[in-house]
């Protein structure tokens, strides 16, 4: 049987969302190759309660290892998940990904001469093994990886792996006895801050207006605050106005930004460049608003306004407000 064990992430008493999606894709593919998903969690117990750790059932993970530990660092996820590993035989370790995943994933195969896949946007069950797709050369190809190691980590790219309601009752929860390395005390939280400077976490809220060089220049978000605010969501950008410093950085979906999967994803004077649609293609509806009729985003959107934002945009949020009565 092999097993897969995932780091689930939580803050303030929730998961969030990314480490839900790694959890339910564990899950599936754990059914797929005949193991099951575990979930890893590391912080103070009073936090981690029993009920907690078992809502993860929900997502498909049959048992949740409860480590306990300074949370938010990566050195002592490395080692509760080394150990937990070690001592249960676990096959693979799935990370949502994330800066955190990221750190964690790469102490993981250091400490385990495992082998590792990063960025990876799905995974398959093949011959009961798993299979990550990574997207290579600019995200033109994608490459099938294979693991030769005994233990295979891989990890998503941000918000990859959809979350799925799939167990049947709360996981069982086990506390892990494990120590800390010398080494993974050193570092300390001091504060924590605001995800990357934003207000909203865009990764997480279900409505995103994204806007691009068509906005013409920075004083052009204003329009599309006014929008996201009227509908409740949050404001995200191309790379091409985060270089040109009309948003922040913390804004920029795509390749070298954030990967999304929201409900609606509005996108403004944005081109859809590959780069780009690397970040959204997820979303569940994509709306574009673009003056040229040939713009690629066109080309995978679900609904397609061919016009000036400068006008559609104030009209839709206007439309929103009266809609709402606000
Ligand atoms: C290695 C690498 C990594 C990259 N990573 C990223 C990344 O992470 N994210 C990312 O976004 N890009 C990334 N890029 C850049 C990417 O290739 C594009 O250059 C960028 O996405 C274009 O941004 P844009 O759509 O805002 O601008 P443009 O391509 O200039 O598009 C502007 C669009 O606005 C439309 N428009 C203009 N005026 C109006 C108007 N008044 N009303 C309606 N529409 C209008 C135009 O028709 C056009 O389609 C990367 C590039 C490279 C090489």
């Amino acid at each position: 049987m092999t097993n897969i064990l995932v780091y689930a992430l939580h803050y303030e008493g929730a998961f969030n969302k990314n480490s839900l999606g790694a959890v339910s894709e564990a899950a599936r593919l754990a059914a797929e190759i005949g193991g099951e998903a575990h979930a890893l969690v590391l912080g103070s117990k009073a936090e981690l309660t029993d009920e907690l750790c078992g809502t993860l059932g929900t997502y498909g993970a049959t048992t949740v290892h409860r480590a306990e530990g300074p949370e938010g660092l990566s050195q002592p996820v490395v080692d509760a998940m080394a150990k937990v590993i070690s001592d249960g035989g676990h096959g693979y370790a799935l990370f949502g990904g994330g800066l955190l995943g990221f750190e964690i994933g790469a102490g993981l195969v250091a400490r385990l001469d495992a082998g590792v896949t990063m960025e990876v946007t799905a995974v398959n069950a093949r011959d009961g093994k798993l299979v990550a797709e990574r997207p290579i050369l600019q995200d033109s190809s994608i490459s099938d990886v294979e693991y030769r190691s005994s233990v295979g980590v891989i990890i998503g790219r941000l918000n990859a792996f959809e979350i799925v309601e799939r167990g049947s009752g709360a996981a069982a929860v086990v506390d892990v006895d494990y120590e800390l390395s010398e080494w993974s005390t050193k570092a300390t939280m001091v504060q924590r801050g605001e995800q990357r400077g934003a207000d909203v976490n865009i990764e997480d809220a279900d409505i995103l207006i994204a806007g691009g060089r068509g906005l013409g220049k920075a004083e052009g978000f204003e329009a599309l605050e006014a929008l996201a605010g009227s509908l409740g969501g949050a404001v995200a950008a191309t790379r091409a106005v985060v270089d040109a410093g009309w948003y922040s950085y913390s804004a920029q979906i795509g390749q070298t930004g954030k990967t999304v999967a929201p409900k609606l994803y509005l996108a403004a004077g944005i081109s859809g460049a590959i780069q780009h649609k690397v970040g959204m293609q997820s979303s569940e509806n994509i709306v574009a608003i673009n003056k040229d009729s040939n713009a690629p985003i066109f080309e995978f959107s679900d609904l397609g306004i061919v016009g000036d934002l400068n006008k559609i945009v104030p009209k839709l949020t206007e439309a929103v407000k009266a809609k709402k009565g606000s």
